[in-house]
């Protein structure tokens, strides 16, 4: 048997029940065939692979707080420290109740690859908890934060591990968990990312992730001969990355058609007002249905459907395995000609070979939505300096960031003979940067 397929094999027996954890392995180790067998004997005798694949450190805690009516609630909640080869572990908390040990997992080892590519001393990391902040009073989700954070600060810190947002976790959460921190450690650093600007957040984190997969986005489009000036684009989902990322679509000339949420999605034929949409979710907190009560041109469908819309650009931006093979289908039926991906693992893997397959130009999401860790990372950056740098200057830095992760995802595709295969080149180029980390330091 390859060695790929022995760790593999030992991945799914030591981590049952965590599917989402198998499936993010299985794409990387899929990939890596082809670095790997050039230098097999080698990297079995440094059991690279299982290194990889093992977190350096997993945190499971409890979470107890009391909510409006007196009660007492628990929620289990996790940090996954997955590697510090590169630099302090760094990934965001989720907030979700879907939330459990193999999806922070599987988002903690995606993690490793995205930060690497960025360029940026980051390792990998990510946590979250089972808490559903939806529907919770202001009152009750402080009560949660402060909890998490009486916790968690024992493991974290600048120079260790630097959480960030991510699903239900927006700057009022980063908000309530920093103030605790400083609270229990009387410490002013820059421990977590995606602060407000009052205190220590940097300028176009908030948009950086949704305009960063448009900067990469364009450029993928622009070197295969495609503008995206006057493309149509679906994008799913309505939170921060699907927000931003219609936003600077729109900057760019496209026009988008399609947001989403949990309970049903938008069809704007006009082209979704951004405004409006800022306003419902991040004012109001609101369903979508209020989008289309107050946009004429809108129609409210309930469930799901995005992807069934005609378009030349698919960005999904919702949540993992949100593109299937049947949706994979009907875009390719439909003229698209470009899927990149805004949330994390959104496409199921048949599905991404079906794309593939097509002659789809398809962007995963630890290239496609490096973005937001790499602007995190400068956020790092501007504390240690205890500066803060303009819109435009960060701005300007996160599109030549992700300018650059196309061209090396696009170098590393190439060179290992699967041009245009992009997947291949974010897996590839990502990981031979921190496997030649792990190799300088030893055996740790
Ligand atoms: P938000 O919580 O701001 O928004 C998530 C959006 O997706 C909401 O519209 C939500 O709908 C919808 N959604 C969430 N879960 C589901 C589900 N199970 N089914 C259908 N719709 C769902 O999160 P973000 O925008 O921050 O994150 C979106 C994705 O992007 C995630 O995969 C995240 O890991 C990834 N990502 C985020 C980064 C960031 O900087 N924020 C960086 C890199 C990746 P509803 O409001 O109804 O729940």
């Amino acid at each position: 048997m390859s060695y790929v397929d022995e760790v593999y094999e030992r991945v799914v027996r030591e981590n049952p029940s965590q599917p989402e954890f198998h499936q993010a392995v299985r794409e990387v180790l899929d990939s890596l065939r082809v670095v790997i067998e050039r230098n097999e004997e080698k990297y079995r005798r440094e059991a690279l692979l299982e290194r990889i694949t093992m977190p350096e450190r997993q945190l499971l805690f409890r979470v107890p707080w009391v909510d409006d009516k007196g009660q007492v609630q628990v929620n289990n909640a996790f940090r996954v420290q997955f590697s510090s080869a590169i630099g302090p572990y760094k990934g965001g908390l989720r907030l979700h109740p879907s939330v459990n040990l193999g999806i922070i997992k599987f988002l903690g080892f995606e993690q490793i690859f995205k930060n690497s590519l960025t360029g940026l001393p980051i390792g990998g990391g990510k946590g979250g908890c089972d808490f559903d902040p939806k529907g919770k009073s202001d009152r009750e989700v402080m009560a949660f934060c402060q909890s998490f954070m009486t916790e968690l600060h024992k493991y974290i810190g600048a120079d260790v591990d630097v959480p960030a947002g991510d699903i239900g976790t927006g700057a009022r959460e980063i908000g309530y968990m920093y103030g605790q921190f400083k609270r229990l450690t009387g410490r002013y650093e820059g421990v977590l990312t995606g602060k407000g600007l009052s205190y220590g957040g940097s300028l176009a984190r908030t948009e950086a992730t949704g305009y960063g997969l448009l900067y990469l986005t364009e450029e993928m489009l622009k070197c295969n001969g495609h503008d995206i000036a006057g493309k149509v684009v679906a994008v799913s989902g309505a939170g921060n990355v699907a927000i931003y990322a219609a936003e600077k679509a729109q900057q760019l000339g496209a026009k988008v058609v399609t947001v989403s949420d949990s309970t049903g999605w938008v069809y704007d034929p006009d082209g979704i007002d951004v405004a409006l949409l800022k306003d419902v979710k991040e004012v109001r907190r609101a369903r979508l249905t209020e989008y289309a009560a107050a946009r004429p041109s809108a129609q409210y469908h309930e469930g799901k459907g995005v992807w069934s819309v005609k378009c030349d650009v698919a960005l999904p931006c919702a949540t993992q395995n949100e593109l299937n093979l049947e949706d994979a289908k009907m875009l390719v039926a439909n003229g698209c000609i470009a899927v990149a991906e805004g949330a994390n693992m959104p496409t199921t893997m048949d599905a991404t070979e079906y794309l593939q397959a097509s002659g789809v130009l398809f962007a995963p999401g630890k290239a496609a939505n490096a973005g937001g860790v790499a602007t995190s990372a400068l956020e790092m950056s501007q504390n240690s300096m205890r500066l803060s740098w303009t819109f435009e200057e960060v701005d300007a830095k996160l599109k030549d960031i992700m300018v650059n992760i196309y061209h090396n995802i696009d170098n590393a595709a190439k060179e290992y003979g699967l041009a245009g295969n992009f997947v291949a080149g974010a897996n590839i180029a990502g990981f031979l940067k921190v496997a030649n980390a792990m190799e300088a330091q030893g055996v740790v």
